[in-house]
């Protein structure tokens, strides 16, 4: 069965699922969001005996049907090798009554490489298809991890070239070496002057820019995005959802058919709508838990039926949650609109203009699947000490707010369903909140003498992707203006 992509605000007709992903955004400023959602049917017989890879085909066909078997198979090896740690790729540790599903073992240690290393192979396989004659130059602005991961995954990947800009003076030292030290010739890393806003306000002028455009269409470039509302983003994080249910099923954990809930860390909301749609296509979930930090606008409008952005900023010990717009919130609100395009943007233009919306009662019922609540920072390191106490197990302070949020869970309702807690950072990501969370007299110690500590005391051994960056050249130095971006993107690709 063919599955189209239309926008949520309506406008247009639907697109194949190959333009949805070289597109990234719809015209009309809505997400895709596929036609139907189709089931799984597969056996769970037969996705309980299957690699990471072989349920990657099997979920993402049943969503991207215009790639044909042998293109998404390319992409899913070129994606899925020795980049990750584990010949798993995705784990499940147990501990403390729950499933950790650890989604860091790609190269850049955080969960965005499950969809970032595959996000590249995808979009050069569409160009193909749509003919598109260009290079496409992926432009990202970024606080910290979007951007490395979008660096590791486009690295040298023909066709392509990839510019991230990123506050000189606002990403922590680890994050900027990272990203400063990235290999691949078609790989450019711009700090700026100003703060995260400034860059992402010139991105997005760019992307707009018609004169631009054009002359880059002249030189056999063109933009496109890697940031996560892109289609080609979502769809291969239903995969691991999938793949977590049918190892539980395999490990004897579960019986065949039996309930799970799955929590999740949030920001962007994107994750966890990837579990949404898991459910969707017949995965046994019961409860979707989505756990906030201190910037707590979902859990308020789980609780309230109002989504209302008018406040402060907060920056928390988990900074890839601190975020006061979740753009993915857009395709959850489409469904429960409906499916009314029309209700759907006018909701989006009172966030814009007003700040806030209100759903109706009617639309609150399509929430039942989701249960909301968040952590603060006290509750969080909390939640990182007692894992570790109890079953010697570490977790990032992300992981964290998702652990602290499923107690509360528990013990607001009694459920004892088997549970799965999407672990998306590794611990030697955040280091020193991970250290100062389960242990003292370390203050003097700067991020890698953190991680070895974090070592000696855990016997977790330290990731490549931290033993690299201790020694690892720098590579890029740029660091430019934000209002002189496009022409540092012009100079990059030699236009004059
Ligand atoms: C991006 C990120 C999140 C939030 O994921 P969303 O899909 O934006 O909700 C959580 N934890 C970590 C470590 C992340 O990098």
């Amino acid at each position: 069965m063919q599955v189209l992509y239309q926008s949520t605000r309506g406008k247009g007709e639907p697109v194949t699922a190959s333009q949805a992903i070289l597109k990234g955004l719809s015209d009309d400023g809505g997400l895709f969001v596929p036609t139907s959602i189709p089931k799984l049917d597969v056996p769970m017989e037969k996705l309980s005996q299957m690699t990471y890879q072989e349920t990657a085909y099997e979920v993402m066909s049943r969503l991207l049907t215009d790639f044909t078997e042998e293109e998404l198979k390319n992409c899913i090896d070129k994606a899925y090798d020795d980049k990750f740690d584990t010949k798993e790729i995705a784990p499940l540790h147990e501990a403390d009554g729950a499933y950790f599903l650890e989604l860091y073992h790609g190269a850049t240690i955080a969960f965005k490489d499950m969809a970032l290393s595959i996000l590249p192979h995808l979009m050069t396989t569409a160009a193909k298809k749509n003919h598109a004659k260009n290079d496409i130059v992926i432009l990202t602005a970024t606080s910290g991890d979007t951007g490395k991961a979008a660096l590791a995954g486009f690295a040298d990947v023909p066709g392509t070239k990839i510019i991230v800009f990123y506050p000189k003076h606002g990403v922590s030292p680890i994050q900027e070496k990272q990203m400063v030290t990235q290999k691949g010739d078609n790989t450019f890393v711009v700090g700026i002057t100003g703060n995260f806003d400034d860059a992402q306000t010139a991105v997005k002028k760019m992307f707009n820019d018609k004169a631009l455009a054009a002359e880059l269409d002249q030189a056999g470039f063109q933009f496109s995005s890697a940031n996560s509302i892109n289609i080609g983003r979502l769809v291969p994080q239903i995969v691991y959802y999938v793949y977590a249910y049918a190892s539980l099923v395999r490990q004897g954990k579960i019986s065949d058919g039996q309930e799970i809930n799955v929590v999740v860390p949030t920001g962007n909301f994107g994750n966890i709508l990837a579990a949404f749609y898991a459910k969707q296509m017949g995965l046994p979930v019961h409860k979707l838990i989505c756990a906030s930090n201190e910037n707590k606008v979902l859990y308020d409008f789980f609780s309230t039926g109002t989504y209302d952005r008018k406040r402060d900023f907060i920056l928390t010990t988990s900074p890839s949650m601190d975020i006061l717009i979740s753009s993915n919130l857009e395709r959850l609100i489409y469904r429960i609109t409906g499916e009314n395009a029309e209700k759907c943007a006018a909701l989006m233009q009172a966030l814009s203009e007003g700040g806030e919306y209100t759903i109706t009662e009617e639309m609150k019922a399509g929430l039942s699947d989701f249960y909301g609540n968040f952590c603060d920072e006290k509750e969080t390191a909390e939640a990182i000490h007692e894992i570790f106490e109890k079953s010697h197990y570490v977790i990032d302070t992300h992981t964290a707010v998702a652990a602290g949020v499923y107690k509360k869970y528990v013990k607001e309702t009694g459920d004892i369903t088997p549970t799965v807690i999407a672990s998306t950072a590794s611990p030697y990501k955040f280091t020193r909140s991970v250290m100062d969370a389960i242990s003292q007299g370390h203050e003097n110690l700067d991020d890698f003498g953190l991680a070895d500590a974090l070592c000696s005391l855990s016997g977790v051994p330290v990731p490549k992707a931290v033993e690299e960056i201790r020694t690892a050249p720098v590579l890029h130095d740029r660091v430019v203006d934000a209002e002189d971006m496009p022409d540092t993107v012009k100079e990059i690709l030699g236009i004059r």
